[in-house]
């Protein structure tokens, strides 16, 4: 009896969760020991691809910054 309630339980719960990364199902984890999924970059949750495009460029004019602030780029 108690096998099949939990069993119910386990599918209702895999329904109710869609955003996991299909690359990694969630763990975060990359192809390598200790890397990070690229898909989710390691957060488990299946991520938007536009909104992480924004997200990267962001990234990149902060690092372009910090280099010019430290003189690499000269
Ligand atoms: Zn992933």
């Amino acid at each position: 009896m108690t096998t099949i309630e939990l069993n119910d339980e386990e599918l209702e719960v895999d329904d109710d969760e869609p955003g996991y990364c299909p690359q990694c199902a969630g763990s975060g984890e990359g192809m390598y020991d200790g890397s990070k999924c690229h898909a989710c970059h390691g957060s488990g949750v299946e991520r938007d691809d536009s909104r992480r495009e924004d997200y990267e460029a962001d990234r990149a004019d902060q690092r372009n910054d910090e280099r010019k602030l430290a003189g690499e780029w000269e």
